[in-house]
């Protein structure tokens, strides 16, 4: 990894066994050689660069860290390396695998029977089927495990869906959205697949984001979707198991911010040697260096924590509580870091070209989706103090 020691300072990724850090390697060749170029002008018209996807999936890092049908099953480091990795060039690069190759493939790799897990994850492995997971509903955020109000009630062999769902990422070119549902009979939240072209699903993409304008976020309309019982994740039984598929999503989110952090870094780096005012690089002054030593220790640090938390997922003992810290602390790290490259590129900090303003505006949504701080910080507040705050 030939610019490692650049902001890798401590090494992480020499926890890597050779092919994972070669794979890695791939990654880190392919975003700078085929996405940097090219994804300021996709976000400025807030377009999906599909013609990108067969060059990630040829990667091979979908669904890479679970061991179920097609998928690589490589652990939950490297996956989490490849996220930052990913989204170290661009956050909506990042986002898109982390709503197809964690939310979706993860929701049916954890709550899919094994026929599930057959049918649908080896074709979305090699991304030819691309997934969506719709949890987020036009009334109901942080507090969907009470609120989510789309329903779901069975008529013989099928499910009968009606309700909204807002902010799906990837779900308007999605082969199959993940709705998640209350069942009218026990109250019980769960999951269906719910496959493209089907019935009285309709789409609205939400334009005009200030944020990660590559993703495609979507409201979606379900009315009287007639879905079939093969359809439903038959281990998903209540909102327990849709959590199940969070925990190790949100890891996905710290290592997202760890990326984001750590792209606006090196690009600061970069500039502030090059850059020169008083007959100096800027990288020169005192003042400066406090700034990309403050950015290097967050990103730093943010790994180490993301580090040892996938290494506990790695052996079984992941917390909801160890993800909601790492997510915490890496997306506040994340917007501090982003602030302050800014701040160094002085006006060009404000201009796409130099990159850093687009990590600005993507930290912004990485901040708040998959449990805003509040939200995170309380499920942390609930496991040290045995006091629940939600009530
Ligand atoms: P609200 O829940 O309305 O919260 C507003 C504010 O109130 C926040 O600051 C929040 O922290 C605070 N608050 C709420 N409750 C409490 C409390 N008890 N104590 C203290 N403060 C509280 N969802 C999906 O299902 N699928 C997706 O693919 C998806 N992609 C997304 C992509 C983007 C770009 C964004 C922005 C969102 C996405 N989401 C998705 C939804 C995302 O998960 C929600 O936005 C998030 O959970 C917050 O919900 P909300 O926006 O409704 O905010």
């Amino acid at each position: 990894l030939t610019d490692s020691p650049f902001s890798d300072f401590l090494g992480f990724e020499l926890l890597l066994e050779d092919d994972d850090r070669e794979l890695l390697g791939r990654v880190r060749a392919f975003m700078n050689r085929e996405v940097e170029p090219v994804i300021n002008e996709h976000w400025t018209r807030g377009e999906f660069p599909h013609e990108l996807v067969r060059g990630i999936a040829d990667l091979g890092i979908a669904g890479l860290a679970y061991d179920a049908p097609g998928c690589p099953a490589r652990g939950a480091l490297v996956d989490g390396l490849v996220a930052m990795e990913l989204s170290r060039v661009d956050p909506s690069i990042g986002t898109f695998m982390g709503v197809h190759g964690g939310l979706a493939m993860g929701s049916i790799a954890l709550c899919g029977s094994p026929e599930q897990q057959q049918r649908w994850l080896p074709a979305m492995a090699r991304l030819e089927l691309i997934g969506a997971f719709g949890l987020t509903e036009p009334e109901t955020g942080s507090a969907i495990s009470q609120g989510l109000s789309t329903t779901a009630r069975r008529d013989g062999d099928a499910w009968v869906l009606n309700g909204e769902k807002k902010w799906i990422g990837n779900a308007s070119f999605a082969d199959l959205v993940v709705v998640w549902a209350r069942d009218e009979d026990d109250g019980q939240v769960k999951g269906f697949v719910v496959e493209k072209d089907t019935e009285g699903m309709t789409f609205d993409v939400q334009r005009d984001k200030i944020a990660l304008r590559v993703v495609q976020n979507a409201e979606i309309h379900l009315r009287d979707v007639r879905v079939p019982e093969e359809n439903r994740l038959q281990e998903a039984h209540s909102f327990h198991d849709t959590s199940q598929v969070l925990r190790v999503t949100r890891m996905g989110v710290a290592w997202q911010a760890a990326g984001c952090a750590r792209g606006a870094y090196e690009h600061a780096l970069r500039y502030t040697k090059a850059r020169e005012q008083f007959g100096r690089p800027i990288a020169s002054f005192q003042m400066v260096q406090d700034l990309l030593v403050k950015m290097l220790s967050n990103v730093t640090a943010s790994t180490a924590m993301n580090v040892r938390a996938s290494q506990l997922q790695v052996a079984g003992l992941l917390r909801d509580e160890h993800a909601s810290l790492c997510k915490v602390h890496s997306t506040v790290r994340m917007r501090e870091t982003v602030g302050w490259a800014r701040e160094v590129l002085g006006g060009n900090g404000i201009l796409l070209e130099h990159h850093v303003g687009r990590f600005v505006a993507d930290a912004e949504a990485i901040y708040s989706y998959e449990g805003t701080r509040e939200i995170n910080t309380l499920i942390v507040g609930r496991a040290i103090t045995g006091e629940s705050a939600f009530v």
